[in-house]
């Protein structure tokens, strides 16, 4: 098989089915190479969170836009991807993590986030089942949560509507710059061509992006996940405790069902040999107590289920977004580091708009996959204390 496009999108994750989705709105002809199915790795297992709040502001005009897609996305579907923007909360311990919560709600008004912060008895009245030792609340009243399993499938299939190729089971195995654009193989030998490429492989980036001599310090974990039993539908914000202290971070939403999902704590391991990422059991054991400890009434609760998935980190937490460094033409969006699903249409729409205009109003330069040809050590483990999700 030989095929052409204008664009060919590598993974078919929240990244490239919402860029797919987008380079149709623009009329550039797109095919998307997907190992497995759609939202099949990271997009589709996650937390569902859908929050702003608690990125770096360098993040946040890509997160506002991808926020407007979230808000609209039943009517651009056409399927409902249980978008709930119901509010998300971070509370607080300590009392340097309570200034923080002012500061950081100060910087990212500038960048169009609005966030309340509340402290003592205002917090325990709009929240009185807060154990406690909470000292602060930081309220994202547009904020909220959505149904992994539903979104990337469904901007896959609005993408194919409009007209993309979506070609699932296909793993690219080499990429390569030939005249006028570049040659892409699958694993079972068929080629395809486009004058553009965008690798957006998640966890698998790396082998890719080394292909064409740009290596990043890309890893693999898997953060943990679990799900309670039913029980009357009351808690409506999506919550986390933010913390420099990675141990005590946990987070939860309940979907209308009455069941709880809930992650946080330290990351698991995670393959992508065999796309795997398992749960240990004490990483369970130490989010329910967590849990018991944001919300003591939750405390009885069974877990009925627990789970991983294979997400993308890099060392200081944030992505690659944007254009290689090494060939025209090609491009990135990868390593989201545990935040990528709800910025995840923002970063599609901006990349589509990048790669047909040749430039974007959001400010990417941060993003840039060249930070990591200037030496590994200007980046060193940065704490990846934030509540994830
Ligand atoms: C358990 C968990 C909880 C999370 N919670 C949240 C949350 O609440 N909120 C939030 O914003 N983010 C969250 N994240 C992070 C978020 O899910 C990811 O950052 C985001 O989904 C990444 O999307 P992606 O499209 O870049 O990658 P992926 O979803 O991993 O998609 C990449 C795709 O590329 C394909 N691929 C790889 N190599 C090849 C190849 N050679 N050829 C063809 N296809 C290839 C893969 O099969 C995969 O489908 C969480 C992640 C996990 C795992």
């Amino acid at each position: 098989m030989n095929e052409r496009a204008d664009v060919i999108v590598i993974g078919g994750g929240i990244v490239g089915t919402t860029t797919a989705f987008f380079l149709r709105r623009r009329k550039r002809s797109v095919i998307v190479l997907e190992r497995g199915l759609t939202g099949q790795q990271a997009s589709g297992v996650n937390f569902g969170g859908v929050r702003r709040q608690g990125r770096a502001l360098s993040q946040l005009a890509m997160s506002n836009r991808a926020l407007q897609t979230w808000k609209r996305s039943r009517e651009l579907l056409g399927e409902d991807v249980e978008f709930l923007p119901s509010g998300h909360t971070r509370v607080c311990y300590h009392a340097h993590d309570a200034e923080y919560f002012q500061r950081y709600a100060d910087e990212a008004r500038a960048h169009g986030l609005d966030l309340e912060v509340l402290e003592g008895r205002a917090m325990f009245e709009r929240f009185p089942f807060l154990g406690r030792e909470v000292l602060a609340a930081s309220v994202s009243p547009l904020d909220g949560h959505a149904n992994p399993r539903l979104a990337a499938p469904a901007f896959g299939r609005a993408a194919a509507r409009l007209g993309a190729r979506i070609v699932e089971n296909t793993e690219v195995v080499h990429i390569e710059k030939e005249a006028g654009g570049f040659r892409v193989e699958s694993a079972a030998g068929d080629i395809y061509r486009a004058e553009q490429v965008l690798v957006c492989a998640g966890a698998w980036a790396n082998t890719l992006s080394t292909q064409l001599g740009e290596p990043v310090p890309l890893v693999a974990r898997g953060p943990q996940m679990a799900v309670t039993e039913p029980v009357p539908y009351v808690f409506q914000h999506s919550m986390g405790v933010y913390t420099t202290v990675k141990a005590e971070s946990v987070y939860f939403r309940q979907i209308p069902r009455g069941n709880l999902v809930l992650g946080g704590g330290p990351p698991g391991p995670a393959d992508i040999a065999t796309r795997r990422a398992g749960v240990l059991p004490e990483n369970t054991v130490a989010q329910m107590a967590q849990f018991r400890r944001m919300v003591p009434a939750l405390g009885p609760l069974h877990v009925i289920r627990v789970w991983s998935g294979v997400e993308s980190y890099l060392p200081d937490s944030e992505p690659v977004i944007g254009p290689s460094t090494k060939a025209d033409g090609l491009f990135y969006a990868f390593g989201f580091s545990g935040s990528g699903f709800q910025i995840g249409p923002g970063v599609g729409e901006t990349l589509a708009e990048l790669l047909d205009t040749g430039a974007t109003p959001i400010p990417l330069d941060s993003f840039s996959i060249q930070r990591f040809q200037r030496g590994a050590s200007a980046h060193a483990e940065s704490a990846t204390s934030e509540t994830s999700s």
